[in-house]
């Protein structure tokens, strides 16, 4: 019985293929879905939500564990408030949620009690029943093969990639304290703390282009970032300078004209000391300056998020050092000509100065460096994470209303008022009417 009926659902399914296929493109998104109505009913194995729609709609489904949920996303679709209210609880479902996201999209976010396996169908106009998106959500890992021509596939959703590279290392010492201690032992220790708390965060991963004391190249550096898929290249190193009473961090992004300042200049030079090069393109053109221009063309996109991250790192490390440069400086560094990759270059601070010789060397300031630095690489994903990372899709739109607070809107999503500010990078109290949140779906 059971059988035949999905038989029968599938090629239903198959029908309505055709359906949706041969609806008029273009002509099909210049208006809105609507969402008329949600019908949930049980049955064994599995529950089904009916979502009747005025027409056909693009979506795509994605599952989050810990607490276990499903997002449902329907492209230009709208739905009149409080209509998931009104559908029937279920041992399953916990909560259903929705929002709207990226304008015009909705979001509709499952509360499981337990893991379920989703499957989704559009189904054509037939009888008295218009467009209809079928939902099923199986609650056993075993679902029938008949169901699964027609279904749609969840999506997975990666990481944000932040590699952590941690300056000079092996034959290749960097600079010296007065009390000896060594610029590559003190950015391989921050680095693997920085690794730790950027690990701690939900949907980052860090990756560590060096975890002992080993001397790689700038070109093998950048080549680790890259074969790591990194998002984010963050370069860790500690400045020198003749006169001991030079102390602070500086920040400095990738300049195409290379160095904004005279000490910008020089201190590239001086970094890019060990292994002079110019980027590492290789670009299936033989002539040079169209190498060039491609070169700097790839790079014009990653100088604005490159300035970005430093922007957001600047501000958190402002709380536990003090700052050398109030801006991010521009410089020609070898290791930051990555393209395609927003890479920054901290200088944590003046090595050559004894009494932050002393802060770098203690294990309590470098994890307060490392926590500051995570923070800034937190609050920069929050605003501009790539498509496709957990980060970029676990969020939906809110428009404030007048009487929210951030408490309220938390307590509403089930989420904290530290995430929302996190993610909003909200620093003040008061919250405006028509203000537009991003909601982390948690
Ligand atoms: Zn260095």
């Amino acid at each position: 019985m059971e059988k035949n009926r999905r038989k029968f659902l599938g090629r239903l399914a198959a029908l309505s293929g055709i359906a949706t296929m041969s609806a008029i493109p273009g002509v099909a998104h210049a208006a809105a879905t609507k969402v008329k109505d949600i019908r949930l009913s049980s049955h064994s194995g599995y529950v089904r939500l009916v979502f009747d729609l005025s027409k056909t709609v693009d979506h795509s489904i994605f599952t989050l564990e810990e607490p276990d949920r499903i997002v449902l996303d329907l492209k230009q679709t709208t739905m009149t408030h409080g209509m998931v209210d009104r559908v029937n609880s279920h041992s399953l479902i916990r909560r259903i949620r929705s929002g709207i996201r990226n304008g015009n999209d909705l979001r509709v976010v499952f509360d499981l009690q337990r893991e379920a396996t989703p499957r989704s169908f559009v189904l054509g106009p037939s009888g008295k029943s218009g467009y209809r998106l079928v939902l099923d959500l199986h609650s056993d890992k075993a679902t029938s093969s008949a169901s699964k021509p027609r279904t749609k596939r969840t999506t997975a959703l990666r990481d944000v990639i932040v590699a952590i590279d941690a300056g000079h290392g092996g034959k290749d010492p960097g600079a010296l304290g007065k009390n000896g201690t060594k610029e590559k032992t003190v950015t391989l220790a921050i680095a693997k703390k920085l690794e730790h708390e950027i690990n701690r965060q939900k949907g980052m991963k860090a990756v560590l282009i060096r975890r002992d004391d080993r001397f790689l190249r700038l070109r093998q550096r950048i080549k680790a970032a890259r074969r790591s898929n990194a998002d984010m290249m963050i370069s860790l190193h500690a400045d020198s300078f003749p006169d001991p009473r030079a102390r602070g961090s500086s920040i400095y992004a990738l300049s195409v004209d290379g160095a904004t300042s005279e000490t910008a200049k020089l201190l590239a030079e001086k970094e890019n000391a060990a292994d002079l090069l110019f980027g590492d393109v290789s670009l299936a053109v033989d002539d040079q300056m169209v190498k060039e221009v491609l070169f700097d063309l790839s790079l014009t996109g990653t100088i604005q998020s490159s300035l970005d991250i430093g922007d957001e790192i600047l501000r958190q490390i402002k709380h536990v050092n003090r700052v050398h440069k109030k801006q991010v400086q521009q410089a020609g560094f070898a290791v930051l000509k990555a393209p395609n990759i927003p890479s920054v270059l901290l200088e944590t601070a003046f090595i050559s100065n004894p009494r932050e010789e002393k802060k770098l060397k203690s294990a309590a300031h470098q994890l307060k460096v490392a926590k500051a630095i995570s923070k800034g690489v937190a609050s920069y994903f929050s605003r501009k994470a790539p498509p496709g990372t957990w980060l970029a899709a676990s969020e939906m739109d809110y428009t404030v209303r007048s009487g929210d607070t951030l408490s309220s809107i938390a307590q509403r999503y089930q989420t904290s008022v530290e995430s929302l500010r996190a993610r909003n990078a909200i620093h003040t109290t008061s919250l405006n009417a028509g203000q537009l949140l991003k909601i982390p779906v948690s």
